[in-house]
């Protein structure tokens, strides 16, 4: 059997090994000279930027992919706990440590409000039921049967589907600012808290399950060593090089066509490239049903990001790995983001701090760190060549004047990705951070799905299709792969 892997992001590395495990010929195709997509990396002056995912939850999923050619996955990688997982700030500057210890989140939560410990210790044990459900029992299996979506609907109606993660959190927690902080999941998916499915409430619980990890000199040194193991596999990896065509005869998938000409016959190719981007551009001389071009058409994108990297010559040693920091507003930030596709001078942000853990990450006496702003996706029509300098700088001053005081002097080394990158270079509809959004009528069976709707032979895994965005997500889509092909 041969099969083609377009694109070489966590969902395709995955696929790639897992199909190799079942003995299929697999030729991996990436448009760029490095692998990775979204969690490629950068080098700049002794500074090691990790582009995108830099928080490891469920590590087992990667541990898999070794284990399938009995080796251990300790002689490539090396993933280790995080104590505290993420800091959340809030504009008046009172902080929340948020980590695995029960008893210092409850002390933590009383600081907030004693009443919502109670409520958090029972939010607990439903987002268990939901991941229970979703994760446990549906993020790996196919969702290609509308049947098999039918028969899931009470449980998912029992989960409370219907209610967003925001109202969920809210119905057991009174505290506005602990209802920020236990509904801000679905955003490290694309997602906005007050529309995303409460079943998105089970990465609460999956992180408590296994922890916060990191990587060891980055996330990147995950690729590298799965990369290492794709070549001891024989998986044939073409770096640097477009895949330009999806060749179809008959709705029957026969190949691929390069950007130099070239044309590689498959049995079955695997799409981890944007599920939208693959129909409009790669098929798009392909007639496709009407149905489908409904659902398509109908689809709502996650927001848009905006990442700026930045390497200090000093550091700021009370800034922990990972810190959210809250800007003042918040569904009507989130609100401007997602509906109203318009920026906001009230930031809400995301900032990485990698030397905390890792001192390798920077040279010696410097700090690395990234900070990441969700913005409206291209939708908008922002146009970031002027835009996203003002961005930069507003950003740096907001910092600078909270978390990291003197931080304009202090920068020695520093960039931007807009959502052109993503657009432009990643090829993702719209320059989405996370393709589309996970709202509930976007999930399961309402997703793209792993084995195509319309044409025999072509599979996709990755962040638009089942299960969703993230690492835990693209890996496990990558596990439906096993049970459908
Ligand atoms: C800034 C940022 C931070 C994040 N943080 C976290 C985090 O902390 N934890 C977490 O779990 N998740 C995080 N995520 C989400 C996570 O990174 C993604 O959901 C996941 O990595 C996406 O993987 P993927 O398999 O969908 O492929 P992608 O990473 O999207 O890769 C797709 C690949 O396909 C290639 N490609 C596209 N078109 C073609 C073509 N025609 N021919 C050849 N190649 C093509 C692209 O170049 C790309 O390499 C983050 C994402 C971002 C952007």
């Amino acid at each position: 059997m041969n099969s083609v892997v377009i694109g070489s992001g966590f969902g395709g590395m995955a696929a790639a090994l897992r199909l190799r495990a079942k003995k299929h010929n697999v030729t991996l195709i990436e448009k760029h000279n490095d692998l990775g997509g979204r969690a490629r990396v950068f080098k700049k002056n002794g500074f090691t930027f990790d582009a995108g995912p830099t928080v490891i939850t469920a590590p087992y999923l990667i541990n898999e992919l070794f284990q399938l050619f009995h080796k251990k996955s300790a002689d490539y990688i090396n993933i280790i706990p995080l104590n505290i997982w993420y800091r959340f700030v809030f504009e008046d500057g009172i902080k929340f440590d948020y980590s695995g210890n029960e008893k210092l989140i409850k002390k933590q939560i009383e600081k907030f409000s004693k009443k919502d410990v109670y409520g958090y210790e029972n939010l607990l044990k439903f987002t268990k039921k939901i991941f229970d459900k979703g994760f446990l029992e549906l993020s790996n299996v196919p969702f290609d049967n509308p049947f098999f979506m039918i028969k899931q609907m009470p449980a998912l109606l029992n989960l409370k589907s219907y209610k967003s993660v925001y109202s969920l959190v809210a119905s057991y927690i009174k505290n506005e600012k602990l209802r920020r902080i236990f509904s801000m999941h679905p955003l490290l998916v694309g997602g906005n808290p007050f529309t995303t499915t409460s079943i998105y409430g089970l990465i609460l619980y999956l992180e408590k399950k296994w922890g916060i990890h990191y990587s060891i000199g980055g996330t990147g040194k995950i690729i590298k060593g799965l990369e290492k193991l794709m070549i001891e596999e024989n998986i044939k990896i073409i770096k640097g090089c477009e895949v330009k065509n999806i060749i179809v005869k008959q709705n029957k998938v026969l190949g691929v066509k390069l950007e130099n000409q070239e044309e590689i016959i498959a049995d079955n190719v695997i799409c981890n490239a944007d599920p939208p981007a693959i129909y409009d551009k790669l098929m798009s001389k392909i007639k496709s049903n009407s149905l489908f071009n409904w659902k398509k058409k109908r689809m709502e994108y996650s927001m848009g990001l905006f990442v700026y990297y930045f390497g200090t010559k000093k550091t700021y040693d009370d800034i922990e790995h990972h810190t959210i920091k809250f800007g003042v507003k918040y569904k009507q930030h989130l609100n401007d983001i997602f509906e109203n596709k318009k920026l906001n001078n009230d930031l809400s942000y995301y900032l990485h701090r990698s030397t905390a853990t890792d001192k390798s990450m920077a040279p010696d006496g410097h700090d690395c760190f990234y900070v990441l702003v969700p913005v409206p996706n291209n939708q908008s029509g922002i146009d970031w060549t002027t835009e996203g300098s003002k961005l930069k700088n507003l950003i740096i001053s907001k910092m600078e004047n909270s978390l990291l005081p003197g931080l304009k002097d202090n920068i020695v080394e520093d960039f931007y990705l807009t959502p052109d990158y993503f657009e432009k270079e990643l090829n993702t509809k719209y320059g989405s951070g996370f393709s589309i959004q996970p709202k509930f009528s976007q999930s399961a069976y309402f997703r793209f799905h792993n084995k195509s709707e319309l044409f025999n032979g072509l599979y996709f895994v990755g962040a638009g299709t089942h299960p969703g965005a993230g690492i835990p997500g693209v890996l496990s889509s990558a596990k439906v792969l096993d049970k459908i092909l």
